[in-house]
């Protein structure tokens, strides 16, 4: 059957349309999660438009499950679009061991693969327009500088071919440029540099506390509470287990639990996403410095035999360093986030080597976070095999924040306008699971 014939059936269902629907403000609702009352005066978000299904019928009726990144922004636009979005959120928005937690998150177009190019181009328009309407400095174009060494040159060339595709601003720089422009980076290894000028960085948690108040406000429901996926029959998902009491009314949901997506849906996912261990420092700057924050530093990384990459300032917290080569497995609620000794002795190495005014910096603060990795470094976004009216929403593999208001947008087209999910986010691409992660 084909996914329109299935959606169509799926709507028609009798449970869907009969059964009591979620109260505006349930009794379990937990004060960071409470349901507000939507201000329409005052506010872009107000109102849901009236568009796809919801012309023929009454509003679809949409759980979301995870208030991260993905899940807030694909809560906030299914809303918009006219849906009646229920967001459920185990913990908080952005909480420390969601994968969207911390400060901040860098966003960049510089990618081998085009349509993460596109992706992250529309999904910085949406962004702009969010920090516009919402006036907070979710943003902060700082520019983003591409270092590539010897080993990173492959990489640099083909994201190049895709910036100019695309029509992304960006400026080459030969190491004599490199030099002369950011004296505070020693330039030894580097072959050819690359700025984005129009690229940055997000405020994360910020970011995701902003986009569910942004939910509320155009009518969203919230709900603190665990949800757990229910029994799968006929080709749908029969109800959801919301603090272990069985719920039918949602006529779509979406599951956008980050890390937490794996154990949730085993059968699928086992096998196809792996959670590492990842970690994050903020070194000090010297007093009265000022070459090493984002009034003369961009967001840059740095391609070689590993992958580090840097923040300058990241909300006045330090010099934030991490680096990208994936970490241990690790258990996103169960596991502590200490920082290792051996992590730590291969940053400072890395800083006073790559910033020689930051040798002997102090490490200020650490977060250990993690990734959700799938073998070819992309996402899923995809309708769960078994059930039609279930979609899996994840797989970050360490950059997908920037991107979350665009997938989000995505997942609004197919579950209201019926447009097909992108074939490079299908499960049906791991069905040989040789792929290897690019
Ligand atoms: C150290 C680090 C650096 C990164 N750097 C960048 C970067 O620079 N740029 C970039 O674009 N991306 C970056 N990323 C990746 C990006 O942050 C993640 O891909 C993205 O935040 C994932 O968002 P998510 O919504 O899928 O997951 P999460 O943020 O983990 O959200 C999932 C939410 O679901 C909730 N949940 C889980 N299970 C349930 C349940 N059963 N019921 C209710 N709620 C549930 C969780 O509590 C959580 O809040 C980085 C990630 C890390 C860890």
């Amino acid at each position: 059957m084909k996914r329109r014939q299935l959606l169509h059936r799926l709507l028609s269902l009798p449970w869907l349309a009969s059964l009591p629907r979620l109260g505006a403000a349930s009794p379990s609702s937990k004060p960071a999660l409470d349901d507000r009352h939507a201000d329409a005066a005052r506010n872009p978000d107000s109102g849901p438009a009236r568009t796809g299904l919801n012309r023929q019928r009454t509003r679809p009726r949409i759980a979301v499950i995870g208030a991260g990144a993905l899940g807030g922004w694909t809560a906030l636009q299914l809303q918009r679009q006219g849906a009646e979005v229920s967001l459920f959120e185990a913990w908080d928005p952005g909480h420390p061991r969601s994968s969207s937690g911390g400060e901040t998150r860098v966003i960049r177009h510089a990618y081998t693969t085009l349509h993460h190019v596109q992706l992250a181009a529309r999904s910085l328009q949406l962004w702009q327009q969010a920090a516009r309407d919402w006036q907070q400095p979710l943003l902060q174009q700082t520019g983003v500088l591409f270092m590539a060494q010897s080993q990173g040159m492959d990489f640099l060339r083909q994201a190049i071919a895709n910036l100019q595709q695309v029509g992304v601003t960006h400026e080459l720089l030969s190491t004599a440029q490199l030099a002369q422009r950011y004296p505070q980076i020693n330039h030894a290894g580097i072959v050819q540099a690359v700025l984005e000028p129009e690229s940055g960085y997000l405020l994360a948690r910020r970011a995701c506390a902003a986009v569910v108040e942004a939910f509320r406000r155009a009518g969203g429901q919230t709900q603190r509470a665990r949800v757990l996926p229910g029994l799968i029959r006929d080709g749908a998902m029969q109800a959801v287990q919301i603090d272990g009491q069985a719920n039918t009314q949602f006529d779509q949901i979406v599951f956008a639990c980050g890390p937490w997506l794996r154990q949730l849906f085993p059968d699928v996912l086992q096998h196809r996403l792996s959670i590492s261990r990842q970690e994050v420092m903020y070194f000090g700057t010297p007093a009265g410095d000022g070459l090493h924050d984002q009034t003369s530093l961009p967001v840059w990384a740095d391609f070689g035999e590993r992958i580090w990459y840097g923040i300058p300032g990241s909300e006045r917290r330090g010099f934030k360093l991490a680096d990208d080569s994936r970490g241990g497995v690790f258990d996103a609620e169960h596991d502590d986030r200490r920082l290792s000794e051996a992590g730590l002795a291969r940053a400072q190495t890395y800083l006073a080597q790559r910033f020689p005014g930051l040798d002997q910096a102090p490490l200020l603060e650490s977060r250990v976070c993690q990734y959700s990795n799938t073998p070819d470094g992309d996402f899923i976004v995809d309708r769960h095999p078994q059930a039609g009216n279930v979609v899996l929403l994840g797989a970050g593999n360490g950059h997908a924040f920037k991107h979350a208001p665009a997938l989000g947008e995505l997942v609004a087209q197919a579950l209201l306008q019926e447009q097909p999910l992108p074939a490079h986010y299908a499960l049906s691409r791991f069905s040989s699971d040789s792929s290897a992660r690019s």
